[in-house]
């Protein structure tokens, strides 16, 4: 199986960047991930501060699908997320939500052993690993990759893990999908700017949908199909996300309007992302078993 090294990589999402690869639609392809400080932190005596903005969040790629033109959809399916050994966390002043809180800059590295992150001699936290930067080119703008968009980005939601699948927008010719910041595990919010923050690879398939309109990124795993999406505040992002999914059972279950409203209150969960990116991100999850009542599957 082809591989991208984490060494390809980019730090803004642009239609400019030039592709390190290319594969045909239906290909498998693994991409090797840096964490989210380039492994610059090994050791708890080295600070967040200690590693420059030109190191923080690199993502790998972008990779260029054959065939994919602007209007497709580009369907990743995540196969696989292997993560080291080695993660690490860090906390500073003024970041975050407990930025006015935190005493200082702290760094604070955790092993993995089996499925279990070490936080200390108390507490081992399973493990679930996600994806917390994936994201092809805008048409136009570039976008560093610690900011979450349409076209995916930061958006460090928790539910893009192995087994589910995330669909992006095609702005530019071959997408240019790009990804990386793995956490071996975060919770909804990423609280102080990180999640458990680990290299590693991640094995996806990455396939051109055609003719096909849905309110994107949108994620679906076995139980849940989820829209996300990013602004300016929170509310912003949560309305966004609800008239997304709203929209998609309009148009895709053809469900009444105020119908599709009334389910979304009794079954439509809304959840937070994250709240300490550039752009806040929510994510509105609703059940898969609803759409099998309509013998709907997404292609
Ligand atoms: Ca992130
Ligand atoms: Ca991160």
């Amino acid at each position: 199986m082809e591989m991208i090294p984490k060494e390809k990589g980019v730090l803004l999402m642009s239609a400019k960047n030039i592709p390190v690869m290319c594969v045909d639609s239906n290909a498998i392809i693994v991409f090797e991930t840096y964490d989210c400080f380039s492994n610059q932190i090994l050791t708890e005596d080295q600070p967040f501060s200690s590693v420059g903005w030109n190191k923080i969040n690199p993502a790998t790629g972008p990779l260029f699908v054959n065939g994919a033109e602007p209007g497709d959809i580009l369907k990743v399916e995540i196969l696989d997320i292997k993560i080291a050994s080695q993660g690490v966390m860090t906390t500073a002043p003024n970041l975050g939500v407990l930025g006015q809180i935190v005493t200082g800059e702290t760094t604070k590295v955790i092993f993995i052993q089996g499925e279990k992150a070490i936080f200390n001699d108390k507490i081992q936290i399973p493990i679930k690993p996600m994806i917390g930067v994936i994201g092809t080119a805008p048409a136009t703008e570039e976008i560093p990759t610690g900011t979450p968009g349409a076209h995916g980005g930061n958006m460090d939601c928790k539910k893009i893990i192995k087994g589910s699948t995330l669909y992006l927008p095609v702005n530019v010719p071959g997408a240019l999908l790009s990804m990386g910041d793995l956490h071996a595990v975060m919770g909804d919010g990423e609280i102080v700017v990180c999640g458990l923050e680990i290299p590693g690879e991640v094995e996806v398939k990455v396939s051109v949908v055609k003719g096909e309109s849905l309110p994107l990124p949108m994620l679906v795993d076995k139980e849940k199909v989820i829209t996300i999406a990013s602004a300016e505040t929170l509310d912003e992002a949560a309305k966004m996300a609800t008239i997304h999914m709203h929209q998609f059972l309009v148009e895709h279950l053809d469900i009444g309007i105020d119908e599709a409203g009334m389910l979304l209150s009794l079954v439509g969960d809304l959840r937070i992302c994250q709240v300490v990116d550039p752009l806040m991100t929510a994510r509105m999850e609703f059940p898969q078993w609803i759409l099998d009542q309509y013998e709907y599957t997404l292609k």
